[in-house]
Order: C-alpha cells, then sequence, then structure tokens
C-alpha cells in the first residue's frame, strides 16, 4: 500500500478530507440507522425519512431557497450538472434548442452541452478575457429567442476565478432565461445562496466542501420562474420523480452537516486561507523568476493559486516532490496529455498551459506546511531548471 502520511496535501480544488465532526454525523447512518428512507410501513425507514427531510430542510435553509423541495440530491456535481443542462434542454425543446456557457467550464458542463448538440440544439461558448472572465456584452449579444438556458460556473475549480453572477442572473431575467450556475467550488467558500443571486438552478458536490465522496446536490427554482426538469434517471420516482435511486443516507445527512459548518466558519477561513495563500505567493516569487498568475488576482476563491513557471517540465518536477501533493491541472479531467482548455482559454499556449501549477490550500493547510511547500517546490523548480537541457518551450 501507499503511504501519504507524509505527504502535504494541497490540492483542495480535486478533492478534501471528510471533516471528522460531519464524520461523526454520518457515521450511525451507516449502522445503526441503515434504513431505506422510502420504506414508510416501519421505523427503520421512518428514521432514515427523518434524517432526509431534516438534511434537505437544513440545505434549503442554508442556501436560501424558499421550500425543501428545490433541493434534489444527486450522486456529486457532475450527475447535478448533467440534470440541470440535459434535463432542462430536454424539458424545453418548443421554447428553444440552444444554449449559453462558457469556454472555461468544467468538463462536467461542457460534455452535457456537447451531448446536447448531438441531439441537434446548440450551443454557444463564450471566450473569456485573459483574466479568465466572461463578457456581459457578448452574453447578452449571444442571446436569442430560441435560448432557454444559460449556464456560467460561479468559481471555477482550476484557476479559482469568480464570474458575476449578479449580473449574468439579472442578464437572465430581462431575457427570460433560465440561469443555472456550477457552484461546487464556490458554496461554502464565499458568499452563495439562491436569494441574493439570481439563479434557477445551482450544482454543488460534498466532497469540496469537507462531507463525503458520491453526494451532491442540485438546486431547482420552484417559483418565479417554476423550473421543471426532464429526469435522467428512471425508476422509483424519488426526489419527485427528478432522480430515481434510493436516497444515500448517510451522504446526504454529511452534505448537509458539511454545508453548515463551512457556512458557519466560512468567514474566519477565508481570511486564514487567504493569508496562507498571499504567504506562499510572495515567498515563491522571492526565490523564484519567471512565474506568472493565471486568472484574476482579484475576483478568485481564496484558496487557489493557478501559475505557469516559465520553461518548466512539469512531469519531471512531479518527480522531485512526491512528498507535495499539488496538481499540474485539473484533477476532473482524465485526458491528462491535453493541456488545460481553461488555461488555452486565457490565452495560454498549449506549451504554457503545460507548465501551469495548481496549488490549493483549505480548512487544514498549516503556516508550517505552507514554509516547507515554499522552500521545497522552489528549490525543485530551480533543480528541474537547471538540469533541463533540450527542452524549449
Ligand atoms: C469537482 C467538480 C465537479 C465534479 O463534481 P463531482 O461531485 O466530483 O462529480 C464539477 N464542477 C466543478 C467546478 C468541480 O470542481
Amino acid at each position: 500500500m501507499l503511504n501519504n502520511t507524509k505527504t502535504i496535501y494541497m490540492d483542495y480544488q480535486a478533492t478534501t478530507p471528510v471533516d471528522q465532526r460531519v464524520f461523526d454525523v454520518m457515521a450511525p447512518y451507516f449502522t445503526k440507522h441503515f434504513g431505506n428512507a422510502s420504506s414508510s410501513v416501519h421505523s427503520y425507514g421512518w428514521i432514515a425519512e427523518e434524517a432526509v427531510k431534516q438534511a434537505r430542510e437544513g440545505v434549503a435553509d442554508i442556501l436560501g431557497a424558499t421550500s425543501p423541495s428545490e433541493i434534489v440530491f444527486t450522486s456529486g456535481a457532475t450527475e447535478s450538472n448533467n440534470l440541470a443542462i440535459l434535463g432542462v434542454a430536454r424539458r424545453y425543446p418548443k421554447k428553444g434548442r440552444h444554449l449559453i456557457t462558457a469556454a472555461t467550464e468544467h468538463k462536467a458542463v461542457l460534455d452535457p452541452c456537447k451531448a446536447w448538440e448531438a441531439e441537434g440544439g446548440s450551443v454557444t461558448y463564450l471566450e473569456v478575457n485573459s483574466e479568465g472572465i466572461i463578457s456581459l456584452e457578448q452574453l447578452r449579444k449571444a442571446i436569442t429567442p430560441g435560448t432557454i438556458l444559460i449556464s456560467i460556473m460561479h468559481a471555477n475549480n482550476e484557476i479559482g476565478v469568480i464570474q458575476p453572477m449578479a449580473e449574468i442572473g439579472q442578464i437572465a431575467r430581462a431575457a427570460g432565461v433560465l440561469f443555472h450556475t456550477d457552484a461546487t467550488q464556490s458554496a461554502g467558500k464565499i458568499p452563495f445562496n439562491v436569494e441574493d443571486i439570481p439563479v434557477d438552478l445551482a450544482s454543488m458536490s460534498g466532497h469540496k466542501i469537507y462531507g463525503p465522496k458520491g453526494i451532491g446536490v442540485l438546486y431547482v427554482r420552484r417559483r418565479g420562474p417554476r423550473v421543471s426538469l426532464m429526469p435522467l434517471l428512471f425508476g422509483g420516482g424519488h426526489e419527485s420523480g427528478r432522480r430515481s435511486g434510493t436516497l444515500n443516507v448517510p451522504g446526504i445527512v454529511g452534505f448537509q452537516a458539511a454545508l453548515r459548518l463551512s457556512n458557519q466558519e466560512r468567514v474566519q477561513e477565508a481570511s486564514r486561507v487567504l493569508k496562507l495563500r498571499n504567504k506562499l505567493w510572495n515567498n515563491l516569487n522571492a526565490q523564484l523568476e519567471g512565474l506568472s498568475l493565471n486568472g484574476s488576482d482579484r475576483h478568485r476563491l481564496p484558496g487557489n493559486l493557478n501559475f505557469c513557471v516559465e520553461n518548466l517540465e512539469v512531469s519531471r518536477l512531479f518527480q522531485e516532490i512526491p512528498h507535495i501533493a499539488i496538481s499540474s491541472k485539473s484533477a476532473c479531467s482524465s485526458d491528462s496529455g491535453t493541456p488545460s482548455h481553461v488555461l488555452t482559454a486565457l490565452g495560454r499556449s498549449p506549451e504554457q498551459a503545460q507548465s501551469a501549477l495548481r496549488i490549493g490550500i483549505g480548512r487544514f493547510t498549516t503556516e508550517e506546511e505552507v514554509a516547507k511547500v515554499a522552500n521545497d517546490l522552489s528549490a525543485a523548480i530551480r533543480k528541474v531548471k537547471e538540469t533541463s537541457t533540450q527542452f524549449t518551450p
């Protein structure tokens, strides 16, 4: 077995550990309270059903939803994004068949959009500026009478860049177009709720907010407008027919606990994480030349760093830092040989995009870890660059 007890984890955009407090809340629902939430004739079922009911009410409350029925539990943000995009597109074909999204979205948004194109629909992929932010003017121009959905992520998983949600929501409302956001990276980290941000659908995932893997939420607005979905999964009619499948009771309980903790501790945690990130970035820049930040500095998640290192052979770097868990690009795409579509959308060349590093700082990152990573990473980068001979970008 591989051992990682000495490896410093700084890849919090890929996933996060389950907070012990979340785990403790979940544990009884694996063993003692294992009932099926749909078993309505005995106490095992009632206990599970009650736990789901309370978790749904809690999530709705934290997100500012008007009704618990606006919360659909899924297997994760990938499913939530698929359900939002294909569920809306397939539900309103008479209104139109055109979707709008952005080039820097997660594959779990881009791929269902491609699937929709294969079904005969059309999709506009908005470009972003060099900071990673879409143009509201281009968004307005892209809307046609046949546009049914705008899907723009709140915060980007690779570069942490935050899009102007309020403005996008206003544009969508004014045009009578539904607005979906992939809020997987923003929920619990920066202010996100569906009262202040006029979204109609929003995707989230447990394992990005110190909760378990395999559980997600899709928020679906019920009033003003009432959003209806064509389901992706058919079966027992769970989640009011929007998502069949036996409910993941421990996951649902854990999601609620994770979202609640993240929101309660958000302000303090964000300021602590931001200080650590700034410290790391300043320290790296003091020791190295030729670093350039990818994406906006100002409109950015507190825990995200993503930068290009001039002329760096990233594969050789990773051999030098087995004790540091950082990422060269999104962990979410399996085609690791190709340059990041997010970085190329910012205007980076494929070579530059291949020399990018993503560092994710989070709840359990310490000052000592930041200091060690700054020093060890700098030394490793210098070593790789000094011994690099034939590599020309
Ligand atoms: C991680 C992530 C996803 C995928 O979430 P899963 O729950 O792992 O399916 C989707 N979008 C963004 C922005 C993410 O960071």
